[in-house]
């Protein structure tokens, strides 16, 4: 099974070989050129020590070579020839035409055709004071070759020595770093497999933990935070929050849902009694048009509801259609305004509007309308007879306000921060009755706390927000801000809007 745990040691395994092969091939580098370097002094130390008693002997007046055999020609002599045999490597002493005046012992147990190669060579040899290293038979030499300064028989003495020894040195050391480094590799895996179990043990914890967590029941469960600060805590804490947010999400998707059936369910029960009422035999024919009077209402109830849950539906997908154009806002508002005097008139109410400033803003006229008339239907369902409702529109620079006052029963502080959630009511069981008696339209549009979540929408959407004002029997003052269109642009239209609406426009479009 490819856990994390396998991969991470896998990976840390992979580094380690790579660590290791690059620190042995590094040592083995330096290792041999260390080697070569001290078998460079020694030899140049044997090279100068022949020179040294070859030079000692020619200062102290005494003959280096002598003439023994005339066919084999001259030789060193035989006082020389013992002291130059202390030095153990291979040691040739040349005349000036490359004949060998002396060969060590070494080089004399070397075959014949060894011997000249290794004469060759050692003619060949710089002076200068550099060692070479020179191919001999499976081996190598390296070899350093001395002139004596002064005038002299001997033209150089040439030292040489295999360099098998230094190689040797360095081939154990690569030896005993393989036979160690498995060891080594071994136990670091071991060790590293336990740390990143023992690591990666509270993740294993959080899995567990979450998997439980199988259904919206269970989003009250939270993680234990670690509290240590590190990314692992971070984990708990962001998980935490989704979980909350989730959990809320749940909680609200539940009370919408049972929310929307239950005000369902009244206007079916209704529709369902009409229609009962409608169709029993011998039901006088008034009697019978009342009922499906009221069937046709509770119908058409209904249907405000299911448009009102889709509008909702679409705008938490944003896949809602807004028709964004240049809307004069004055002239929305006047014809508004005639609505609100007409419903005023039959409320009791008296219905102004001071102020007024021509301005534009890019928009969908529809949706506007249906937001200002909320507010305004609001005020007036909720302002006793005898009140006062007053519609202002003022511009301000760059944004526009539509304020709707009314003198109404007003919004308790503790009601105010719930009045824009779905379905929420002041007083659910008060609303409908009480309120709309006198005012038969009402009762074509009841409320169902719907309307507020949609003008925010609406406002929102437009790149807008909507406030409110209100005081316990006072009454209240809503507000609805908008920004107005740039009139540098002819087309106030998409653009317009703040770049997640506009996008949501433009996918509507
Ligand atoms: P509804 O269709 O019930 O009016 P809304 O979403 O428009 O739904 O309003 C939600 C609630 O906010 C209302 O039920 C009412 O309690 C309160 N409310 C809204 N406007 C006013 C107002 N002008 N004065 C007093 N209360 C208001």
């Amino acid at each position: 099974m490819s856990t994390l745990r396998s991969r991470l040691t896998a990976i840390y395994a992979t580094a380690l070989v790579a660590t290791l092969f690059v620190f042995a091939i590094a040592l083995w580098g330096a290792r041999r050129a260390a080697s070569l370097q001290e078998l460079q002094r020694y030899v140049f130390t044997e090279a100068n020590l022949a020179l040294s008693l070859v030079r000692n002997a020619e200062l102290a007046g005494q003959p280096v070579t002598e003439v023994r055999d005339s066919i084999v020609g001259p030789a060193i002599t035989p006082q020389l020839r013992t002291l130059l045999e202390g030095i153990p490597d291979y040691v040739l002493v040349l005349d000036s035409n490359g004949r060998s005046l002396y060969v060590s012992f070494a080089a004399r147990q070397l075959s014949a055709d060894e011997l000249a190669s290794l004469q060759q060579h050692a003619i060949n040899a710089p002076t200068s004071g550099l060692a070479v290293i020179v191919p001999f038979g499976g081996e190598r030499l390296l070899m350093a070759a001395r002139a004596p300064v002064r005038e002299s028989q001997i033209s150089r003495v040439v030292v040489a020595s295999s360099t098998r020894s230094a190689e040797l040195a360095v081939g154990e050391l690569v030896g005993t770093m393989l036979v160690i480094a498995p060891l080594l590799l071994l136990i670091s895996i071991g060790g590293a497999y336990v740390i990143a179990g023992r690591a990666l043990r509270p993740i294993d914890g959080i899995i567990n933990e979450v998997q439980a967590i199988t259904d919206g029941r269970s989003l009250h469960r939270r993680l234990p935070a670690g509290g240590a600060g590190d990314e692992l805590e971070r984990l708990t804490t962001t998980l935490n929050e989704m979980m909350e947010r989730l959990e809320r999400s749940f909680a609200a998707l539940r009370r919408f849902t049972a929310d929307a059936s239950h005000e369902l369910k009244t206007p079916l029960a209704v529709l369902r009694a009409d229609v009962e009422r409608a169709m029993t035999p011998n039901v006088p024919p008034a009697e019978r048009l009342v009922a499906l009077e009221e069937a046709l209402h509770e119908t058409t109830r209904m249907a405000d509801l299911v448009e009102s849950l889709l509008t909702l539906a679409r705008a938490d997908e944003r896949r809602f259609d807004l028709h964004l154009e240049p809307v004069p806002l004055e002239a929305l508002v006047r014809e508004v305004f005639e609505t609100a005097v007409i419903l005023g008139e039959a409320g009791g109410l008296t219905v102004t509007m001071p102020v007024v400033e021509p301005v534009t803003v890019a928009g969908d006229p529809t949706r506007l309308r249906q937001l200002f008339l909320n507010l305004i239907t609001n005020a007036i369902k909720y302002t006793p007879r005898g009140g006062s409702v007053e519609l202002t529109l003022e511009s301000f620079g760059k944004t526009v306000a539509f304020s709707v006052r009314d003198t109404g029963v007003g919004i308790s502080a503790a009601d105010l921060t719930h009045i824009f959630e779905r379905f929420w009511r002041a007083d659910r069981a008060r609303s409908r009755p009480l309120l709309t008696g006198d005012r038969p339209w009402m009762a074509e549009r009841g409320g169902f706390g719907l309307g507020l979540a949609i003008g925010q929408w609406i406002a929102e959407a437009h790149g807008g927000s909507i406030s409110v004002r209100s005081r316990l029997g006072r009454g209240s003052t809503f507000t609805v801000t908008l920004p107005v269109a740039d009139p540098a642009r002819r087309d106030a239209g998409v653009e317009e809007l703040p770049e997640g609406k506009a996008t949501q426009s433009a996918r509507s479009a």
